[in-house]
């Protein structure tokens, strides 16, 4: 319990040192300005759009939810897990790994026809590029990467109950961040490979202009990646991750079809905002104790009678419990995700004042934001209930708002 209670405090206090809560003013008068500029059609058509895919992306979200109370609360997980290890004689390796991942799969399964209703939206707007068979390869491919990670930390995990039956908690816990920190580094040499090809930005002039830039930030950028993108999506996006040796600044090969030279530097200028201000590494650390925290949590949450009865096993430590574990994570996620939502949507808020004031051009900012919209069928100015709920950025107004107050400001 106090070992919980220093978890999120710790959270708690770095979330309150390192999330920018003063934002950049963003009027919603400017809003409303940028929002008229826009073409009548094109608002209408990207809020068709979002509320095409709405009913999948809520049906997934809510029969996911209630798969995990079904696997978790009631003895059907526990059952599965036997299940999986009875042609290996119940040996716990079996039960722990198989067990673990068969309860995840059920989940996957149960929710593909949401995902494929996505990729049929995608497609009829003309946004999926690489059809039915492209889908399925990713699709399968993400689940084994997902199988691969999730077989070493169920294995870790109930390696860890067993030989420490009293004090898994605490290795646990260790063990959840430490994993969170190596994944931060691995998953953009080895994982984001597995979907996308990446290659050096070519020798030209905008590349010249992008390390330059980088050089006058501060900002020790090796080198800006393409991502092969085009071959799935017609979607625009640039995005930074890894730590350290691992760090690199990705733009998508369709960003650099559809956008002006002056675009993509503004969007590599944001991503440079996330760089210099090591939002990667907050993040990661955050996620780390965020974990720790998770894991403290379900130990306590666990030790408690009638969840252990409603779920059949006799300990939340023992794989037959694993379904148990994932409707608590189900549960603390779905309460967490606005929260989430609300701090990433503040740092991207910082990471754009920070392309204004290295560019200077809040002009070439906004026609970036316009494209975006454009391009990525957005919502320029979203439903306020779904913008709270899980929006990880500013809308596309408020953004051009705030470039619109910077440009006011600079001008005095
Ligand atoms: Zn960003």
């Amino acid at each position: 319990m106090l070992t919980l209670a220093a978890l999120v405090t710790a959270l708690l206090v770095a979330g309150a040192l390192l999330v920018p809560w003063h934002r950049p003013p963003a009027p919603r008068a400017d809003q409303l300005a940028a929002l008229r500029e826009f073409p009548v059609d094109q608002v209408a058509r990207g809020r068709e759009f979002r509320a095409a895919l709405r009913p999948g992306a809520y049906g997934a979200l809510l029969l996911g939810l209630l798969v995990a109370l079904l696997l978790g609360l009631t003895p059907l997980g526990a059952r599965l897990v036997e299940l999986a290890g009875r042609p290996f004689g119940d040996h716990w390796i079996a039960r722990a790994v198989l067990g673990g991942l068969a309860v995840v799969l059920v989940a996957d399964l149960l929710t593909l026809p949401f995902a494929a209703w996505r990729q049929a939206v995608l497609t009829r707007y003309g946004l999926s590029t690489h059809g039915w068979s492209g889908w399925t390869v990713d699709l399968l491919k993400s689940y084994a990467v997902s199988a691969v990670i999730g077989a070493v930390a169920l294995l870790g995990f109930y390696t860890v109950t067993r030989l420490a039956p009293r004090w898994w908690w605490a290795f646990g816990a260790a063990g959840a961040a430490g994993l969170v920190v190596l994944l931060s580094f691995v998953l953009p040499v080895l994982v984001e490979p597995v979907f996308n090809r990446f290659t050096p930005m070519e020798q030209g002039p905008l590349r010249t202009e992008l390390m330059a830039m980088a050089a006058r930030d501060g900002v020790p950028v090796r080198d800006v990646l393409v991502a092969d993108a085009s071959r799935r999506t017609k979607a625009v996006n640039a995005y930074v991750s890894g730590l350290g040796p691992t760090r690199r600044v990705v733009v998508y090969d369709t960003l650099l079809r559809e956008a002006t030279p002056a675009e993509v530097t503004s969007v590599v200028a944001h991503e440079l905002g996330h760089a210099r201000d090591r939002d990667v590494a907050v993040g990661t650390l955050t996620g780390a104790l965020g974990a720790a925290a998770v894991v403290v949590a379900l130990y306590l949450l666990g030790s408690w009678g009638p969840l252990t009865r409603l779920a059949g096993v006799d300990s939340v430590a023992e794989p037959r419990a694993f379904g148990l574990l994932i409707a608590l994570v189900t549960v603390a996620g779905l309460v967490a995700a606005p929260v989430q939502a609300a701090v990433s949507r503040r740092v991207e808020a910082r990471a754009d004042a920070h392309a204004l004031a290295l560019t200077g051009d809040p002009a070439t900012f906004e026609a970036m934001q316009r494209r975006l919209a454009g391009v990525n069928l957005a919502d320029p100015d979203p439903p306020r209930w779904e913008y709270l709920w899980s929006a990880s950025h500013p809308s596309t107004v408020e953004r051009m708002a705030a470039a619109r107050a910077y440009a006011r400001e600079a001008g005095r």
